[in-house]
């Protein structure tokens, strides 16, 4: 079993939180979604962040560097779709670091798909 299946969050890694890490998994200019944790002594991925980019998530993630040791990701095609996966997220694993529900960029009129926020 993967890690990615033993976390269930969908997203592809983990990864080193770094620069070159970066440069080589994620694509230029793209919304996605994040998630940046540790891996805990079980050998499992340990949430401690989730967050989302509307239209750059590689420089999102660059700004994050030395917040946490790893991150996973997933790229969408639309900032809607990151925006959704940041909420499933923060409701499934309510991270340590997520102290409000993600917001959603002013006029966008998106909802979050699980409380209706
Ligand atoms: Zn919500």
């Amino acid at each position: 079993m993967t890690q990615q299946e033993l976390v269930g969050t969908g997203l592809r890694g983990p990864f080193a939180l770094a620069a070159d890490s970066i440069d080589e998994e994620l694509v230029d200019d793209c919304p996605g979604a994040y998630a940046l944790g540790f891996i805990d002594h079980f050998g499992r991925f340990s949430i401690t962040f989730v967050g989302s980019a509307g239209e750059n998530l590689k420089s999102e993630l660059k700004a994050r560097i030395g917040t946490a040791p790893q991150f996973k990701f997933r790229h969408f095609a639309l900032q809607s779709q990151a925006f959704e996966k940041e909420c499933e997220m923060f409701h499934d694993f309510m991270p340590v670091g997520n102290f409000l529900h993600p917001s959603r960029p002013p006029g966008s009129g998106w909802t979050c798909p699980r409380c209706r926020r």
